[in-house]
C-alpha cells in the first residue's frame, strides 16, 4: 500500500554491543514513583496507586544529543530514571511473570517543562504540553536482561556540569518493575518496542543552555545530554 507521502522513520534506541536497535512503539512513564519526589512535588506518597502519562516515540533521544531548550517554559527540569524495554506482547500480565516480558534496561531522563506541569496541575488539565514535547524522551542504549539480569537495587544518580543533583537507590521506588509492567498491562496491552521510564527519585531541578547533564545507573551505560540554546528566547 503506497503512502501519498514517505512515512517518518521509526524511532530506535541503540542496543548495548549490538548493529540491530530497539524499535520503539510507545513511550510510558510512571508519575512519582520515589517517596521523597513525591513530597517535593507536594504529595503524599503513602495515598497514590501509580499513574501513567506517556510521550511520543519520537520524543526519543539518545545520548550525546544536543536538546535545544524547549520553548514554552522557563523552568525545563532534569528526571533520572531507570527505563524498563519492553521485549513481549502482554496483556493483564500477572507480577509474577512480568520480568518475562523486559527485553532490558536502559538509564533514561524524563525532561519536563515544570512550570507548564504546576500549571497544568493547578487546572485540571493534562501534563502532555508539560511532558510530551519534542526531545523529551531522553534514552541511553539498552542493555539486555542477559547482561545486567533485571534491576530491582542499585544506585541511581544525575549530575549536571559534574555537580551531583539526584541520588538514589533504585530500591526506593515505591512500585517495583515487576508491579509497574504488571499495573500497566491491565490497562494497555504492552507489546515489544514499548519503553517505560519508571519515575524519578528526589532533587529535580532545572537545566539552563549550555549545561551538561550525566544520569548514571549501576550496571547500565550512562547517558548524557548537552542543553542548546533557548528556541524561543
Ligand atoms: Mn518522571
Amino acid at each position: 500500500m503506497p503512502f501519498v507521502f514517505p512515512p517518518q522513520p521509526i524511532p530506535s534506541v541503540a542496543v548495548d554491543g549490538e548493529d540491530a536497535r530497539f524499535p520503539v512503539r510507545r513511550v510510558f512513564c510512571v508519575g512519582r514513583n520515589y517517596a521523597a519526589h513525591a513530597r517535593e512535588m507536594g504529595r503524599d506518597p503513602d495515598r497514590e496507586a501509580p499513574f501513567f502519562f506517556t510521550k511520543p516515540s519520537d520524543a526519543v533521544v539518545a545520548g550525546g544529543t544536543i536538546v535545544p531548550y524547549p520553548p514554552l517554559t522557563k523552568n525545563l527540569h532534569h528526571e533520572a530514571e531507570l527505563v524498563v524495554a519492553i521485549g513481549r506482547e502482554g496483556f493483564r500480565v500477572a507480577e509474577e511473570t512480568a520480568l518475562d516480558h523486559v527485553f532490558g534496561y536502559a538509564a533514561g531522563n524524563d525532561l519536563t517543562r515544570r512550570d507548564l506541569q504546576f500549571e497544568a496541575r493547578e487546572a485540571g488539565r493534562p501534563w502532555d504540553w508539560a511532558k510530551a514535547f519534542d526531545n523529551s524522551a531522553v534514552c541511553g542504549t539498552i542493555r539486555r536482561v542477559a547482561a545486567t539480569g533485571h534491576l530491582s537495587a542499585g544506585r541511581i544518580r544525575l549530575e549536571v556540569n559534574g555537580t551531583v543533583r539526584q541520588d538514589a537507590d533504585l530500591a526506593e521506588m515505591i512500585w517495583s518493575v515487576p508491579e509497574i509492567v504488571s499495573i500497566l498491562s491491565h490497562s494497555v496491552r504492552i507489546r515489544p518496542g514499548d519503553l517505560v521510564f519508571t519515575g524519578t527519585p528526589a532533587g529535580v531541578g532545572p537545566l539552563v543552555p549550555g549545561d551538561v547533564c550525566t544520569v548514571v545507573i549501576d550496571g547500565l551505560d550512562p547517558v548524557s545530554i548537552s542543553i542548546g540554546e533557548r528556541v524561543n528566547p
